[in-house]
């Protein structure tokens, strides 16, 4: 579960988020739908405890997942680009972000599979494609079996099968019960994705529906 209270972030003049309060449930992907500047990277730093709130707060299995704690059971995320370092294979940069959370390199070798990248494990992950870095990504967000998943705009500037691809793995990921949160400026693509909709427009919460009552006839 995902819940925001009020939850409030200022940057000088520009209030990104406004007052936000919605819950993201599990067993389905809720899509995290509006322009780009709407506030919803914003708000998923402050879910993920990286930028501290003004007002508000920001709850993950109802409590603070802070800076100074991020199991990696809990709450897995692909925000931006994965930094990668030059040279380093795919494997290798997995097997360091495990070790560095306390998980095991069978659970390294399970995720490659999942995503698809076993057959690249060895090779340097900076030559990797981009839909190839964002399955490391998403590998690297998998890594510790959360429960609770994040996806901000992850199938930006991918070809239609990358996108398909994100897409049947983010339906898979919630009908195994966990939660997922998913962004995009791309009304489209949420429609295809998610069956809950959370539109948001200047920080503020525009919208809390579902796709079949915005795609059902009048
Ligand atoms: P979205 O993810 O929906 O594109 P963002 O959360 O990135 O929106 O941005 C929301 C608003 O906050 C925008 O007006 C953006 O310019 C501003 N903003 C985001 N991060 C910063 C920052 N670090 N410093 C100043 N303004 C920021
Ligand atoms: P530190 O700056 O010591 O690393 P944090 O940035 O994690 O600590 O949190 C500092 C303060 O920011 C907290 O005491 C709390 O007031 C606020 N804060 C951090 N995360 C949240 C959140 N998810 N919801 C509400 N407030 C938060």
């Amino acid at each position: 579960m995902i819940e925001t209270r009020s939850l409030t972030k200022r940057y000088g003049r520009v209030t990104a988020v406004d007052e936000l309060s919605f819950t993201v449930a599990p067993g389905h992907v809720t899509g995290f739908l509006g322009p780009n500047g709407a506030g919803k990277s914003t708000t998923m730093r402050m879910i993920l405890g990286l930028d501290r709130p003004d007002g508000g707060e920001a709850l993950v299995d109802g409590r603070r997942y802070t800076a100074i704690r991020r199991p990696a059971h809990v709450l897995g995320a692909l925000l931006d680009a994965t930094a990668l370092q030059p040279g380093r294979s795919g494997r290798a940069h997995l097997r360091a972000v495990a070790a560095a959370n306390g998980i095991g390199a069978a659970r390294v070798a399970e995720v490659l599979d999942r995503v698809g990248l076993t057959g690249a494990a060895r090779r340097p992950a900076s030559a990797y494609s981009l839909g190839m870095k964002q399955r490391l990504g998403i590998a690297q967000a998998l890594l510790g079996d959360p429960g609770v998943l994040m996806f901000d705009e992850p199938v930006n500037g991918l070809d239609p099968e990358g996108v398909r691809w994100i897409r049947g793995l983010l339906r898979d990921l919630a009908a195994e019960g966990r939660t997922v949160l998913v962004s995009s400026h791309l009304m489209t693509e949420m429609a295809l994705t998610a069956e809950r909709l959370l539109v948001i427009g200047r920080g503020k919460l525009i919208a809390d529906t579902t796709v079949a009552a915005l795609t059902a006839g009048g």
